[in-house]
């Protein structure tokens, strides 16, 4: 009795349903009852037409009529419905529908047996049949409203049952067993198919969740819980195309971690992604509100974008305030780590008009200002603008130019600073281009190197740096520039191997200078590079040194024979205390690995005395001699050094 109770209460109630089920009956029925409600008065008007002569016109006409009217309601208010509804207003549809079904089969039947008087068999007749087929009708409209359907069934049977059987008609009460055996077998269908519809409702529930969870889940960086590159550039098109509709700022910024790799190479790649999880945090702490997105691209490359972005001082103290969260110490489990972030901005609608402008320049801006001065951010302005022009014309004149008449190669003296004499030179390029006059190279190299056409700069170079070193005394050694391409692939490496073969110049006389970056891709590749080049005898030079960041491991992986410490300290050193404790730092640790140490780009008398103090030994800078070509080099040996030179050009 108590369960037969509550599937009763059960079926009628609809507001434990999911609230996609309501929606979708709700879908449904928006259909249906309209059309019910149409077969509900074609019926109704069709018994009125067969009783119009037999029975009084209130019941054939003015009953018909209301109901006409009160139908209309309905269907206009079904139709009206059609659309998305909430699951709310489909609930409170659906609890009308079922209010509504307890009253319209009441009124309908109350109706036809008031017509029952009149008729002779025939019309009585009608009035059964009307009753059956329109509950059968009703039945099948209500098909996704259980309830409803149990109701309206239940009513008119009931009353068609009782007030049939009453009448002692044989013919009736067969029409009665029969209509009562058929709807309990339509409602049967009725509660299997309901069963059906909301079993696929909650599966398609499951897969639409699912897939909501699929796309969060593709556009998330499963390290860090950012949103990931993919969800950044679909950020950056929705955000400039609204600040270009509502006339506003976008600003877009990459950040590059620095020593980022140090921590993977010497702690490990668990280590590593800690140091991400935790730079992940701290970035996202200082990104509040809706204007501000933050994402990482991949790696050790995060990006944000600033809606309504105010004025480029403003941006770029935000950038700043990003670099200087990033240089305070991250506490991980295994260590305590230092590293500095630098960030590229770039601004809508300043230089970029496409959001691949606009992440191309930002990320220019970071590359340049990591050059300059890492650990802070850097505005891409009309300087750089000019300059990705410039290189372009470099890079378009240097493809089409004669290498060897164009470059030549000049040389530097490396001198001994106790003594003032040269232990050798280093061989610089110079490119004269018939179009566009001298050129840098600075500004040439990087270019040749990002486009790929460097090899052939360093073959051509490096013949000629060696032609002109086979004609000096043979106590002078010759430093050659090579690149990371020269590096990073076995056949290059042959091809500058092969060159030095075929000169006859001693290779044992020959020192390569490379670069932290050149080893920044492929470590292994340039480890067994540089191995080959040793192992033929050449000198191995660590240019730049101070500038990168390599880890001391992997400085000791490779079979480094000098340290070049950059320019960059040695400027004003005697001034600067700051630099003083670094080249002093870098020469013990020259010294500790068994390295001769050259410091560049000596310009002034202080600056020589304040490395005299701190035990400078071999220096290359103006203050002893700027780059001379060629020609130029028996002269200059003559003039410090006379008695040599002398012997050997004698
Ligand atoms: P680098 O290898 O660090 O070369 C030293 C640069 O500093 C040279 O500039 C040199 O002229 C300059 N320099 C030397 N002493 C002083 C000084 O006292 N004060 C100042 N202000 N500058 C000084 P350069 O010739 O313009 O070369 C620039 C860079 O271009 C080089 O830096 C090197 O990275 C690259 N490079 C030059 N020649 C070659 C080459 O043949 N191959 C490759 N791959 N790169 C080259
Ligand atoms: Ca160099
Ligand atoms: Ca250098």
């Amino acid at each position: 009795m108590n369960t037969l109770f509550s599937s009763i209460i059960a079926l009628f109630s609809v507001a434990s349903e999911s609230p996609s089920l309501l929606k979708a009956k709700h879908h449904a029925l928006s259909r249906q009852m309209p059309m019910m409600y149409l077969i509900l008065l074609a019926n109704t008007w069709a018994l009125a037409a067969t009783h119009l002569s037999i029975a009084p016109a209130w019941l054939t006409i003015a009953v018909p009529a209301v109901f006409t009217l009160i139908c209309a309601i309905r269907i206009n208010h079904w139709l009206r419905s059609r659309g998305e509804p909430s699951p709310e207003a489909a609930l409170r549809e659906l609890n009308r529908t079922n209010r509504l079904a307890f009253v319209i089969p009441i009124v309908f039947t109350t109706w036809s047996f008031l017509l029952y008087p009149y008729g002779n068999a025939y019309s009585q007749s009608h009035i059964a049949f009307y009753m059956a087929i329109t509950v059968i009708a009703c039945i099948f409209c209500l098909m996704h409203l259980r309830s409803a359907a149990f109701a309206v069934t239940a009513i008119v049977n009931g009353a068609f049952v009782a007030f049939f059987m009453s009448t002692g008609q044989p013919t009736f009460i067969a029409i009665a067993i029969n209509i009562v055996l058929v709807c309990i077998a339509m409602l049967t269908i009725l509660v299997i198919n309901h069963q059906t519809f909301a079993r696929m409702i909650d599966a398609q529930d499951q897969t639409l969740a699912l897939s909501n969870e699929n796309l969060r889940l593709a556009n998330l960086d499963s390290l860090t819980d950012l949103p990931n590159r993919r969800a950044f550039f679909a950020q950056l098109d929705e955000a400039l195309e609204s600040a270009r509709a509502n006339n506003t700022r976008l600003a877009v910024g990459v950040i590059d971690l620095d020593g980022f790799k140090p921590v993977n190479d010497l702690y490990g790649h668990s280590t590593g992604d800690r140091l991400l999880v935790a730079v992940g945090k701290r970035l996202a702490s200082l990104f509040g509100g809706d204007d501000m997105f933050l994402s990482r691209l991949g790696g050790d490359e995060f990006a944000f974008l600033m809606s309504n972005a105010p004025d480029d001082q403003a941006v770029v103290a935000r950038g700043d305030e990003i670099c200087a969260a990033l240089h305070a110490q991250f506490e991980l489990p295994d260590a305590t780590v230092l590293i500095s972030g630098s960030v590229g901005i770039s601004i809508f609608p300043e230089l970029a008009s496409t959001a691949e402008q606009l992440f191309d320049n930002a990320d220019y801006a970071l590359y340049h200002g990591k050059r300059a001065k890492r650990g802070s951010s850097t505005l891409f302005t009309a300087t750089h603008h000019a300059q990705i022009h410039r290189d372009a014309r470099i890079e378009q004149t240097l493809r089409q130019a004669s290498l060897d008449n164009e470059l030549s190669v000049v040389f530097q003296p490396i001198v001994d600073m106790r003594t003032g004499l040269p232990l050798g030179f280093e061989a610089l390029a110079r490119w004269n281009s018939p179009v566009l006059g001298r050129v840098s190279p600075a500004h040439f190299i990087p270019v040749a190197e990002r486009a790929g056409i460097i090899g052939a700069l360093s073959r051509a170079l490096l013949k000629k740096a060696l032609s002109a070193a086979s004609a000096w005394p043979d106590d002078l050694r010759l430093s050659f520039n090579l690149s990371a391409h020269d590096l990073n692939a076995a056949d290059s490496t042959i091809a500058v191997m092969s060159i030095i073969q075929k000169s006859g110049f001693d290779a044992a006389r020959i020192d390569l200078e490379i670069t932290e970056t050149a080893f920044a891709h492929d470590f292994e590749q340039v480890r067994s590079s540089t191995d080959m080049l040793r192992l033929m005898g050449c000198g191995i030079s660590l240019d730049d040194f101070g500038t990168g960041y390599s880890s001391l491991t992997q400085l000791h992986a490779l079979p480094l024979t000098k340290i070049k410490i950059d320019r960059s300290f040695v400027t004003r050193l005697h001034q600067r205390p700051a630099s003083r404790k670094i080249v002093r730092s870098l020469l013990a640790l020259g010294k500790d690995m068994g390295l001769d140490c050259v410091i560049e780009g000596i310009e002034s008398e202080e600056e020589k005395r304040a490395l005299d103090e701190l035990g400078g030994a071999i220096a290359q800078g103006h203050y002893y001699s700027a780059a001379v070509p060629a020609s130029e080099v028996p002269g200059y040996l003559a003039s410090v050094r006379p008695v040599t030179s002398l012997a050997s050009a004698g």
